[in-house]
């Protein structure tokens, strides 16, 4: 076995390549145990570069059987094969390679390359993954036209398929069959796809503006293809949406959705031919719950929208994958923004930005959105490339207005449809648009961490004027121990004590809106306001206009102000936040110094308020009436106190559900309506708040309560309703419990996505003798260690999902991951590098915990033919 060699690779040694491959001509033998692929590149020297005179193309787990040159055979005299590489020297101008490779795709444990998952054949190529395919130059600025031919038995793979559109299919004798399909547009080879299997197919139709037929196929194991409507539907909505919004429509005759079990990611959004994890796509009322069908439409447009910002414009070199993925995120948000809640859609997305983003900028894997080095580019898939990335593109449309950040986008595709683009042409098709000069605000690009932003206000009451200042501070991030400063778009409005919104007249502006957008430039920099006669109340960050941490010193009284009265319905939420953030930590500190707990009544009347509020967004509501989780409160700490968060926590959602019993029982009663299952803006909002009734109503379970949870349990005609009560009573310690569970498992143990459920309840459990449990439930007979949504579904909810017991004390469940991570390092690198994530965090923890975290790091550090993967996220962590 090769030992690994951590080179890192730099944004600063980029060079163009040397050779260009117009045509590739792939002949695929398909085999599960032993794959032949024959490939005929069409070379040519790039005429950039002149000098560069060796052909460099990467290969991975492949055995060579034939090379030839424009037909003659080469000798190994010819070329230098290593483990990864295959290099011509002197190659010519231009000419024709054939090289014939083989391998197992049974063998291929890594779900890179061509896999099996069940009995299906396909391949996940992004980011190098076609190099386990073919010796190849595997890069993203190498786009060539691709042919593809698969051979493979017509009984087991009667479906073989592969992008763009299908021109010849035939039979041969011995029971194969073969079709030969071509793309007629230009791509990486990361986009390159093939599938081949035994496979069901849902089928329904999309008519674009431009008058295009589109046949949508989503391909199926066989009896799920009632399960792909709601997947249609999404994608037919995306389809539209993006016409509508960006005026992209799509540009082949088909469009083909692939559902597979063991995939690592999400979903790839290969040319005509996405390939997704199946719990992206199979959904009914028995088995998704409404969160499982709010991902799929986002997943579905996700990949929808890659087809221009990802396939059609694509990336330069990886270092710029935030250009695909923070635009398509952002794209993807506004989409679900637009279906379903505009307010709840930008709670979540924040939420999930502040709880993985914000934590990774602490920590050793801090990186800027355009990265300046990476050792394995699959660890660069991070929430700072997309969700940060996003919310760069959302801070240039905030300034910029909707309508010239729309003109921007059309420059962009206009200059750069069909090319491989960097970052800085996104940027200057801005600049074109807007005439703006945006040089400061590409820091963005290049500084990691997540900047501070701390205002003051001073109110001069004679002369009406009140002034904020503001000063930002970006701590350092590795490589990275000072930042210049950021532009930051801080959008804000002033209320007044009555929670009346304030006309403002900046000074040198005559506008009297009652928003307006502070550019914030330099380091310190104050913004006055004029003919302001109340005390006003700053509502700052409005819609959370920026990616940063806001400190500003609010009172109790602003903050409730706020929460009555803020028109931005992101503040109102933030304000309920903060308070509670606030009041909690307030309670730890109480509880240290042994004083008796208790809450005070100006919060519970409070809380109560928002709870008699019904005449608005019930899913907004839902999240109001939630109180922070554990996670939400770690990040609020500087050293993370996980038994008093826990224990506080707890304290205060049993407190307001037993002083405010009645108005929770109502609400449940209310909304626990027996209608049919709908999924809805207001059929989702009503089981939210129903089911957050029953969470509240669980924190002090009586009899008669564990009972009407079972009820439900047991009577829901959904999974969101018999999951929610599912997870009350799985924190319970109590017959219910055990009942309940066993239902589940007798009634699902044969629908893999639903049995994930039944492994993630359990994993996550606050019990005590959860990691006893979580080791019976790896050696489970239905557990796997190829299905990466398995793996996660335990390990991963173990160690990312639940503090208490994956901290404990005895350093146990540290223990446990490092060996998980050791044992699926030597089968799939991609997951078991991902779930290093929770110990690199041992920064924010206690001295004890800190030394136990460390301990499992240098274990699995000193481990013998450690992945590139891990190797790089344990070594940057174990520091
Ligand atoms: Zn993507």
């Amino acid at each position: 076995m090769e030992a690994k060699s951590p080179n890192t690779i730099y944004l600063k040694d980029y060079k163009e390549p040397a050779f260009l491959v117009n045509t590739i001509d792939l002949n695929v033998a398909l085999d599960a145990d032993l794959t032949k692929v024959k490939s005929t590149l069409g070379i040519m020297r790039n005429p950039k570069m002149p000098e560069q005179k060796s052909l460099v193309l990467q290969g991975d787990a492949l055995t060579l059987n034939e090379i030839q040159l424009n037909g003659t055979p080469l000798t190994p005299a010819d070329y230098t094969l290593s483990n990864n590489e295959l290099i011509i020297k002197d190659a010519p101008e231009e000419f024709s390679l054939m090289i014939e490779t083989q391998f197992s795709p049974r063998e291929n444990t890594t779900l890179n390359g061509l896999y099996l998952s069940g009995d299906i054949l396909c391949t996940q190529c992004e980011a190098e993954g076609f190099r386990r395919i073919t010796y190849f130059p595997d890069r993203p600025d190498v786009m060539s036209l691709y042919t593809t031919t698969i051979i493979a038995d017509k009984q087991k793979y009667p479906v073989l398929l592969s992008n763009g559109n299908l021109i010849d299919s035939g039979l041969l004798g011995d029971g194969k069959h073969w079709v030969k399909w071509q793309d007629p547009y230009r791509k990486p080879s990361y986009l390159f796809a093939l599938v081949a299997g035994n496979l069901g197919c849902a089928e329904d139709s999309f008519v674009t503006r431009s008058g295009r037929s589109v046949a949508l196929k989503v391909y199926v194991e066989p009896g799920n293809e009632v399960n792909c409507t709601y997947a249609l539907q999404s994608l037919k909505n995306a389809m539209r949406w993006d016409e509508l919004r960006f005026g992209r429509g799509y540009d082949l005759d088909t469009y083909m959705i692939v559902a597979v079990s063991d995939f690592n990611m999400g979903a790839m959004e290969n040319k005509g031919l996405n390939i997704f994890n199946a719990k992206y796509i199979l959904a009914n009322p028995a088995i998704a719950t409404d969160q499982d069908y709010e991902f799929i439409e986002a997943v579905i447009a996700h990949e929808y929208f890659h087809n221009w910002t990802g396939n059609r414009v694509t990336c330069r070199d990886w270092f710029q994958l935030s250009l695909k993925e923070g635009l398509t995120i952002f794209r993807e948000h506004e989409f679900c923004a637009d279906q379903q809640s505009r307010e709840v859609e930008r709670i979540k997305n924040v939420r999930k930005l502040r709880l993985e983003q914000f934590p990774q900028d602490e920590g050793p894997m801090a990186h800027p959105v355009r990265p300046d080095s990476y050792i394995e580019i699959n660890n660069f898939y991070t929430v700072t490339i997309y969700e940060k990335g996003a919310e760069v593109i959302r801070m240039l449309q905030t300034m910029l207005g909707r309508d010239t950040f729309r003109q921007g986008m059309d420059i962009y595709f206009a200059r750069h449809d069909g090319h491989a683009v960097t970052i800085e042409d996104f940027v200057q098709a801005m600049e074109a648009a807007s005439g703006r000069d945006l040089t400061q605000f590409r820091r963005w690009y290049t500084q990691a961490g997540t900047p501070e932003l701390y205002v003051t206000s001073n109110y001069d009451s004679a002369n009406c004027r009140y002034t904020l200042r503001l000063e930002q501070v970006c701590p350092p991030t590795p490589m990275q121990t000072s930042k210049e400063p950021f532009l930051i778009p801080v959008t804000v409005s002033l209320f007044d004590l009555m929670g009346q919104p304030l006309p403002l007249q900046m000074s040198g502006s005559l506008n009297e809106a009652t928003e307006q957008i502070m550019e914030m430039t330099q380091s310190v920099q104050e913004f006055q306001f004029n003919n302001i006669t109340s005390y006003p109340i700053p509502s700052l960050l409005r819609d959370f206009s920026a990616p940063v941490k806001l400190r500003y010193p609010y009172t109790t009284q602003d903050l409730l102000v706020l929460m009555r009265h803020d028109t931005d319905s992101f503040n109102r939420w933030e304000a309920v936040q903060t308070i509670e953030n606030r009041l909690i930590l307030q309670l730890i500190d109480e509880d240290k110094s042994g004083a008796a707990l208790c809450l005070p009544v100006w919060f519970t009347d409070a809380f109560a308020e928002n709870l008699s509020v019904r005449n608005q967004n019930l899913q907004y509501l839902a999240l109001l009436l939630a109180l922070p989780s554990d996670k939400d409160l770690a990040n609020e700490m500087t050293i993370i106190l996980v038994e008093p968060i826990f224990k506080i926590h707890k304290f205060v959602k049993r407190e307001l559900a037993t002083q405010l019993k009645d108005q929770w029982m109502a609400i449940y009663k209310e909304y626990n309506d027996n209608k049919p299952y709908q999924f809805n803006a207001i059929a989702v909002g009503q089981r939210s708040l129903k089911n957050i009734a029953l969470s509240y109503l669980m924190a002090n379970p009586t009899d008669e309560i564990r009972q009407l949870c079972l009820r439900q349990f047991v009577n829901a005609d959904n999974m969101t309703d018999s999951l929610a009560a599912l997870v009350c009573l799985s924190q319970v310690d109590c017959p219910e419990r055990v009942e309940a569970l066993n239902k589940f498992y007798d009634k699902w143990q044969n629908e893999p996505l639903v049995l994930d459920k039944w492994f993630a309840i359990q994993a996550q459990s606050h019990l005590p003798n959860t990691l006893e449990v979580v080791k019976q439930l790896i050696t489970h007979p239905k557990f796997n260690w190829i299905n990466p949504n398995r793996v996660r579904s335990v390990i991963g909810v173990f160690a990312m999902l639940n503090d208490i017991n994956f901290h404990a004390l005895n350093g146990d469940g540290y223990a446990f991951l490092a060996d998980q991570i050791i044992h699926l390092d030597n089968l799939n690198p991609q997951v078991a590098a991902r779930l290093c994530e929770p110990l690199t965090r041992w920064r924010r923890h206690i001295p004890e915990r800190q030394a136990l975290m460390k301990k499992q790091l240098f274990r699995i550090m000193s481990t013998p033919n450690l992945s590139r993967d891990v190797y790089e996220i344990v070594s940057k962590s174990s520091g």
